[in-house]
């Protein structure tokens, strides 16, 4: 979507700490980090939120949670142990409207 910051920075229209990118996601560095570390898995696809997730979406939800798995190892974090969340809608703290992963650690 033309006006969706995530969109923009997978397009590069935008720049950002970019850690990983593959053919469906996209991860890079919270630019207002809330841990010593904190990343967001970004799906290519603007999809807006998990409420607006269907059936046709499960592996590529599947493969956030793989690569969450990896960034986690590269991060130095999967021994150490880390924080998934997903925030859904404004009640659940969403701001920005293009699905995301938070991988959040290093306390
Ligand atoms: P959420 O509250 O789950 O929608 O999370 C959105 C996250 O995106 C927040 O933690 C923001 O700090 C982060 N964010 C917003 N704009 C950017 C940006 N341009 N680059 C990197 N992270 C961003
Ligand atoms: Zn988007």
């Amino acid at each position: 979507m033309s006006d969706c910051i995530f969109c923009k920075i997978i397009n590069k229209e935008i720049p950002a700490d970019i850690f990983y990118e593959d053919q469906d996601l996209i991860v890079f560095k919270d630019i207002n980090p809330k841990a010593p570390i904190h990343y967001l898995i970004v799906t290519k696809q603007h999809i807006e939120s998990i409420n607006h997730l269907e059936k046709e979406n499960i592996s590529l939800i599947g493969g956030m949670f793989l690569t969450a798995k990896k960034i986690a190892d590269k991060l130095g974090l999967k021994d150490k142990g880390y924080k998934l969340v997903f925030n859904v809608g404004r009640g659940g703290g969403q701001i920005v409207d293009h699905l995301h992963l938070h991988i959040l650690g290093g306390w």
